[in-house]
């Protein structure tokens, strides 16, 4: 949100070509997601110019909106946003209402994108019947694990939809995900998160998906090829919780 010309173009040169930005979220709160002031408007448009302006259409540009507006709020700001051809709007609305997600999708021409907020094939279900959602994003560890990911993308592909999986909340669901994509015909693309995987990802496994020129290799080990490593379990600020059935 600070510098996104140069994140841009740092991204390029290692072969990432898309991006996904939040630039409207500090704007949200000023009227609990019910409006958007002009001045707000403006400031959130101006990542994409600067991305625009860098680049060209050399990077995708999905913008994420963490389901922080209201309808009308959400298809002013797509309005706007349209202008900068970019690939998806992501959650722009609370994900409780199929119905009001499909009145925001059949008033744009940019795809829509949702939801890793959703849980379990049946809630993806309501959403593609209504055609509420053109690329079907997925958490597999919130939406069911693998079995659940892998039923929620065949579903997807029936009605003729790409699936995207979530990445953000940690290196074994990163893994597991990858898996995922690569065992499904209509997977678009994996989200990865660039500080996480050279970051604290590094801490907590002993191996990482190959992430080399755009592309991510699934680990090659048995099951998804990483362990926890054993310093891990040594960190002061461990805490565990078990799922028992
Ligand atoms: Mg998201």
């Amino acid at each position: 949100m600070s510098r996104p010309a140069e994140l841009a173009e740092s991204l390029l040169e290692s072969g990432i070509s898309a991006i996904k930005i939040w630039p409207f979220d500090p704007h949200a709160a000023e009227f609990r997601g019910q409006h958007i002031s002009a001045e707000g408007m403006r400031t959130a448009l101006r990542p994409f110019e600067e991305i625009r302006k860098a680049v060209g259409d050399r990077m995708e540009i999905m913008l994420e909106m963490h389901s922080l507006w209201s309808l009308p709020a959400a298809k002013r700001i797509a309005i706007e946003v349209a202008a900068f051809n970019p690939t998806w709007f992501e959650d722009p609305i609370r994900m409780n209402n199929a119905q009001a997600l499909a009145e925001f999708a059949s008033t744009t021409n940019v795809w829509t994108c949702a939801s890793e907020t959703l849980g379990t094939r049946f809630a993806y279900k309501d959403y593609l019947d209504r055609d509420a959602t053109h690329v079907v994003m997925a958490d597999l560890c919130w939406t069911g694990g693998l079995t659940e990911g892998r039923k929620i993308a065949a579903m997807a592909d029936t009605y003729h939809r790409p699936v995207a999986p979530h990445d953000c909340i940690g290196p074994v669901g990163f893994a597991a995900a990858i898996q995922m994509s690569f065992s499904q015909p209509n997977t678009l693309i994996q989200e990865s998160v660039r500080a996480f995987y050279r970051g604290w990802y590094l801490e907590l496994v002993t191996e990482l998906p190959k992430i080399e020129n755009g592309y991510v290799y699934p680990t090659e080990a048995p099951g998804l090829g990483l362990e926890l490593q054993k310093s891990f379990f040594e960190r002061p600020d461990l805490s565990i919780r078990e799922s028992r059935l």
